[in-house]
């Protein structure tokens, strides 16, 4: 097995290396990951300055790559130039700190699944939901789910996104494929005062406890389970094309 490892943590961060240094014992490593955190990066790319390519030693037997770049890039220059051979799998992760519902919009660690995704590869995101940021399980669960992935395939455009409980791997309530349930925030801007006497405001939202149907990888979480949820990208709002194409716009 090939796999080409990126994370949004940057690449010194303990869930990427923990992965990496797991998935060298039994298949190929490349690992291709920011030079620093990255985290909430999204979908973003570089445009307008070039990115750098380091060789970093993580292991005797692992190729690995710090890049200037997102999460976005790091997968789109491993494809595009720093493989050379493609991978069979495209891992993403572990992240510190979950990626539930409508948060892998910001995602860097999901946005580099879905941009592996996006280049025709299989490709999981994988997430400890929160400290402690131990990883042992983590990793234990990214390796069966790689095998079962090589194994069946997945749908062209999709990619899975794992959450995993900060649990050791004995006290998992389970494993169960979910659905991207909600996750609210209550905006909260802490304003403070910096030395030379200007206002600054540094975002820390708190979520807000809501309701989250069985099925979907918020309760998954809550109840102690490893959630897996098949992610694509389907933007076109069906409903509304028909309630559009009722007001027969003319020029
Ligand atoms: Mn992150």
């Amino acid at each position: 097995m090939r796999v080409l490892i990126t994370n949004d943590d940057g690449i010194h961060a303990s869930g990427i290396q923990t992965l990496a240094k797991h998935f060298a014992s039994f298949a190929t490593v490349t690992v291709v990951a920011p030079d620093r955190q990255q985290s909430a990066t999204s979908h973003s790319i570089t445009l307008h300055k070039p990115l750098h390519v380091d060789e970093v030693h993580l292991g005797s037997s692992i190729r690995a790559y710090q890049v200037n770049g997102t999460p976005a890039d790091c997968v789109k220059l491993a494809l595009g130039a720093l493989c050379e051979d493609a991978p069979d799998l495209v891992l993403s992760g572990v992240n510190s700190g979950a990626n539930l519902g409508l948060d892998i919009v910001y995602s860097g660690t999901a946005s580099a699944a879905a941009e592996a995704v996006l280049q025709g590869f299989k490709a999981i995101a994988l997430s400890v939901t929160k400290p402690p940021f131990d990883f042992t399980a983590s990793v234990r669960i990214a390796e069966n789910l790689a095998h079962q992935v090589i194994q069946h395939g997945l749908t062209a455009d999709t990619y899975l996104n794992v959450n995993i409980p900060p649990l050791p791997y004995d006290e998992l309530k389970g494993i169960v494929v979910t659905r991207i349930g909600v996750r609210k925030y209550k905006n909260a801007y802490e304003r403070r005062t910096d030395p030379l006497g200007r206002n600054y405001y540094w975002q820390a939202g708190k979520i807000v406890k809501v309701h989250n149907e069985q099925d979907t990888d918020v309760h998954a979480i809550e109840a102690g389970k490893v959630s897996v949820t098949p992610v694509h990208f389907d933007f076109t709002n069906g409903q509304s094309l028909v309630t559009l194409n009722s007001w027969q716009l003319t020029l």
